[in-house]
């Protein structure tokens, strides 16, 4: 959606609830109480009434906005801004674009709005052919290692592990200048470690459908074949990982560039938000003007489960 277009559709705070509700609605509100699905709208009080058994509620509760105070407008302007363009924007310049006075309530709602894509994106499975590697993002020292000596490299308290995977089948007779394989759905997930009962178990839960698995030869990955079909693991050069596991490689120096482009200093606790809100958009790349009102749908889907007292 072009700013033009925004502006137009949504001049003031009436638009914006109005588009909301409508959202609501066709997603299908459902009684706290009872579970009924029919409801009266309490035009007065705004809030809905169950034909059932009475129970009411309002229009955020259940919803990525329950319980917030913010504006409709804020959240409208808020998915505007995170959807109009590939690049993410911090709290802290939503807030100046706000012009709002206090930080943590848009913190806090930009995070929702993440969470909401990361939701979405957690209902796919991944299917077919796979490409796996992991990838090392600078974050930010846990405050239970900052006493301790700092390691080097991978094992570096400022790195967090990420596994990335993307569905990845070849093109047949590729055209000139066209890639070799044709990338699907991404993706990322932060874990704790390399062990191999990690993978195993990310693997089993996020590529269920998958037909086949593209490796490196790690040992994190020798019981891959139990879960999939076919797993191919290739001794790889550091410089030829691009050529055999293109996609996931694009994707984690995408991503890392965007987050140090973005964010200063990411919170190793925040990072799986952040990676969330690159793979939703990565997953809808072609979806242009569309985006705007399929962050609604999931905002309306989804009650947000996003807790933290910012300290
Ligand atoms: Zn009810």
């Amino acid at each position: 959606m072009t700013l033009l277009n925004f502006i137009e559709q949504y001049p003031d705070e009436a638009s914006c609830k109005a588009k909301f509700k409508e959202f609501r609605e066709q997603a299908g509100v459902v009684c706290l109480h009872c579970k009924g699905r029919e409801h009266y709208w309490k035009a007065d009080k705004e809030c809905y009434e169950c034909k059932h058994c009475g129970y009411r509620q309002g229009l955020k509760t259940n919803t990525v906005m329950h319980k917030s105070k913010l504006p409709f407008r804020y959240w409208f302007i808020a998915m505007h801004l995170l959807t109009a363009t590939k690049k993410s924007f911090s709290a802290k310049e939503l807030q100046r674009q706000l012009g709002h006075k206090r930080y943590h309530p848009i913190w806090h709602m930009a995070h929702k709005l993440r969470s909401a894509m990361g939701a979405r994106d957690g209902e796919y499975i991944l299917a077919g052919r796979i490409e796996l590697d992991e990838g090392y993002f600078s974050t930010e020292i846990p405050v239970s290692e900052k006493d301790k000596p700092l390691k080097r490299g991978r094992g570096s308290q400022r790195k967090s592990k990420v596994l990335v995977m993307a569905e990845s089948e070849f093109v047949e007779s590729p055209r000139k200048g066209q890639k070799p394989r044709r990338v699907g759905y991404l993706k990322m997930k932060v874990i704790e470690d390399l062990q191999s009962d990690t993978i195993n178990g990310q693997v089993q839960k996020l590529a269920q459908c998958a037909t086949a698995i593209d490796t490196d030869d790690s040992t994190s990955y020798v019981d891959l074949k139990d879960f999939v079909p076919q797993h191919n693991a290739v001794v790889i050069p550091k410089d030829k990982v691009g050529e055999h596991l293109p996609w996931v490689h694009i994707a984690i120096s995408n991503a890392k560039r965007q987050l140090l482009n973005t964010f200063h200093d990411v919170k190793p606790e925040f990072l799986q938000k952040y990676l969330d809100e690159f793979c939703y958009k990565f997953n809808r790349r072609y979806f242009g003007e569309a985006l705007f009102g399929r962050l609604l749908i999931a905002c309306v889907s989804y009650k947000n489960e996003f807790r933290y007292v910012y300290g």
